[in-house]
């Protein structure tokens, strides 16, 4: 017996489809998936020398992957000064940038992209606010961190910086 013939309706999250239907059609003949994916969005993360230093990156991964995140990307890395002003290109002229580029240039570091549905936000939301002191608990930075700089993670903040960041470390 066939368990499931052919344009049975198979059990699929419902939510977050393409086109915001449930139920998707046979669409014979356009190459289309009949039962298309939800959403997906790729991020880029950083886990910084300081959660490298204190051996929380496993703790960290495990919040993301936890959330239902895909890690499709991870790399150990140390990165130079050319690096961190690539990176960090919008701060360069900030005050507090040198002691910034010095800190992300003081160790090994995890470069990871994420996948999931809303990853950036999501990503941001389990980052928590940017000053450790002030990001409220629950959060990565608001667990384990009481620093404005030493914030153990970075997470891209718009499906632009995203793009850029994910070119720049990940592009061979
Ligand atoms: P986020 O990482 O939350 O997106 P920003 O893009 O504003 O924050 O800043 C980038 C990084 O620069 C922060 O994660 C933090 O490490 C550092 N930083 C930001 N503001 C300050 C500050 N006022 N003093 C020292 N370091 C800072
Ligand atoms: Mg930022």
């Amino acid at each position: 017996m066939e368990l499931l013939s052919r344009g049975a309706i198979l059990p699929y999250a419902t939510d977050n489809l393409i086109d915001g239907s449930t139920t998707r059609p046979e669409r014979a003949g356009t190459g289309l998936p009949r039962y298309p994916r939800p959403m997906t969005q790729r991020t880029f993360v950083i886990l910084k020398p300081d959660a490298v230093r204190r051996g929380l990156v496993g703790e960290i991964l495990s919040r993301y992957e936890a959330k239902g995140l895909s890690i499709v990307k991870l790399e150990h890395r140390t990165i130079d000064a050319g690096m961190a002003d690539e990176h960090y290109a919008e701060h360069v002229e900030q005050p507090w940038y040198p002691p910034l580029r010095d800190f992300v240039t003081s160790g090994p570091l995890v470069a990871a992209v994420l996948e999931g549905d809303e990853a950036i936000e999501v990503v941001r939301a389990l980052n928590g606010a940017t000053d450790g002191r002030k990001a409220a608990p629950g959060t990565i930075r608001g667990d384990f961190s009481l620093s404005n700089r030493e914030n153990l993670v970075h997470g891209s903040d718009s499906p632009e910086s995203a793009d850029r960041e994910i070119k720049l470390w990940f592009s061979v």
